[in-house]
């Protein structure tokens, strides 16, 4: 195993980022192998349990109520809908289900109680269960892990710098704050971000920084491009070459060697080449389902298809951390504090999309 190390400087990394290709890949290759199986991929299903009518504004999200885009709203699903999901996640192949729901923060009451319920439920069909609902207080997390979960997804986007330039209804100190309250309970932490949204390679650099400097670093980091969505403020933006993305992979399997790196969105842009290349780099870990919340992702046959074409086997659920155990409602030793925290709005207002914003109305 490697040893992982916090202090990385952004110049380290940026060097690393730009060696030359082949370089950078071998390097990540053997990095890759002394702390991971090669072969192995983990698979996850990512279900949005409530769509659509976030109140926050983050520059590349169709789900933002403030943007105009085609995403049709839904309100919480329920437990035996989640279940259903669940199984046929399983029947096909993954190790986990990833809930997401789009709120700015979890709210103690009858919502976050279903939610918990949801996480027992799924735990016990022996699947990893992942859940992200936004910013969560230290007594959320552990009902939370108390119930069964097994990762919490609160990805940092983007750098520190670039944040306010992609979201200006929260600041990047609640991003840190809400990984810091799940560190306090024994749910593992899922955080990445996203490349593609007219970041520098500084930002992307930094990012990796943050992500790295956190002890201990995430046990996942997804790594995603950019899925320009119409009626968002990044709609016009052209996708990044999968050059920049198989870089960005083997930097975060260098920087982060024991994490789980996690090819997120952006997956239909690429081909099986370029995902290969991506796993060779050091990828071991894939979202599968036709949807990613609302964006597309390939369909989980042609990725079966593509796992069998490149010799790679689904990661068995439990295989890094061992199952947490369930604990009723009925015996919790937990309960809503109904707590307001102090999440910051910085006041930068992103630019709206008053192109998109005219054509509904015309449409209307
Ligand atoms: S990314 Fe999450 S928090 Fe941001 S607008 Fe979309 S659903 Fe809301």
């Amino acid at each position: 195993m490697s040893e992982a190390r916090h202090d990385w400087a952004k110049e380290e990394i940026l060097e690393i980022y730009n060696k030359p290709l082949m370089e950078l890949l071998y390097d990540a290759a053997t990095i890759h192998r002394k702390n991971h199986d090669p072969n192995v991929v983990q698979v996850s299903t990512l279900l949005s349990i409530k769509t659509g009518g976030c109140p926050e504004d983050c520059g590349y999200c169709p789900q933002a109520a403030r943007y105009h885009t085609d995403i049709v709203g839904n309100d919480l699903m329920t437990v035996s809908q989640v279940k259903a999901q669940a199984l046929r996640a399983k029947a096909s192949g993954s190790s986990r289900v990833c809930m997401g729901a789009a709120w700015r923060n979890v709210k103690d009451g009858p919502e976050f109680d279903e939610v918990l319920e949801m996480v027992r439920t799924i735990n016990k069909l022996d699947m990893e269960v992942c859940c992200t609902l936004g910013m969560l207080t230290e007594n959320q997390a552990k009902r939370l892990a108390e119930a069964g979960l097994y990762a919490y997804n609160h990805n940092l986007d983007t750098s520190e710098d670039y944040y306010k330039d992609i979201i200006s209804t929260r600041a990047f100190e609640d991003r840190l704050e809400t990984i810091d309250n799940v560190r306090k309970s024994n749910v593992t932490v899922c955080s990445g971000g996203i490349i593609g949204m007219g970041e520098k390679l500084e930002d992307r650099a930094g990012m990796l920084v943050a992500l790295a400097s956190l002890n201990p670093q995430p046990e996942s980091v997804p790594i995603n491009a950019l899925v320009a969505v119409e009626g968002t403020p990044m709609e016009d933006i052209e996708p990044i070459p999968i050059w920049d993305m198989i870089r960005m992979v083997a930097t975060t399997r260098i920087v982060m060697p024991e994490t789980q790196v996690r090819l997120s969105a952006g997956r239909t842009e690429m081909s099986r080449e370029g995902q290969a290349m991506c796993f060779f780099a050091g990828a071991n870990s894939i979202f599968a389902g036709d949807k990613l919340l609302t964006t597309p992702n390939p369909d989980v046959n042609q990725d079966m298809e593509m796992f069998k074409l490149l010799g790679l086997n689904p990661q068995k659920a439990f295989t890094k951390i061992s199952q947490p155990k369930t604990v009723e409602a009925s015996d919790s030793q937990y309960k809503g504090l109904n707590e307001k925290p102090k999440w910051s709005r910085p006041g930068h207002s992103i630019e709206r999309n008053e192109q998109a914003k005219k054509k509904a109305k015309l449409t209307d």
